[in-house]
């Protein structure tokens, strides 16, 4: 699945303390070896906030990557399918009351 990286979001963090925590929290995943971006073998160090491209589906979602793939502002990203997109938006996860 291809995504893009957004950026411009460190300063809105949520209830779990850290967008990884988040993930982490949500995705029903245990956190995995390597950085969700195909071929990238870092571990994932922060939670990235991503939109799905070429998708009608213009939600936030955090995916688990590495510093090096997080620097990479608003570039695709081919991710693994594998990997669990959990929604950003506090009001469906954290905040959910
Ligand atoms: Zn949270
Ligand atoms: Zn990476």
């Amino acid at each position: 699945m291809k995504v893009t990286n957004l950026n411009g979001t460190s300063d809105n963090v949520c209830r779990c303390g850290s967008w990884l925590n988040h993930w982490k929290n949500f995705s029903k995943q245990s956190l995995p070896d390597h950085c969700s971006v195909t071929n990238c073998n870092k571990k994932p160090e922060v939670g990235a906030h991503v939109q799905k491209d070429n998708s009608y589906d213009k939600n936030w979602y955090i995916i688990p990557i590495c510093q090096d793939c997080n620097a990479k502002t608003y570039s695709s990203l081919e991710i693994s399918d594998y990997i669990a997109l959990v929604s950003a938006n506090k009001s469906e996860t954290c905040d959910k009351v």
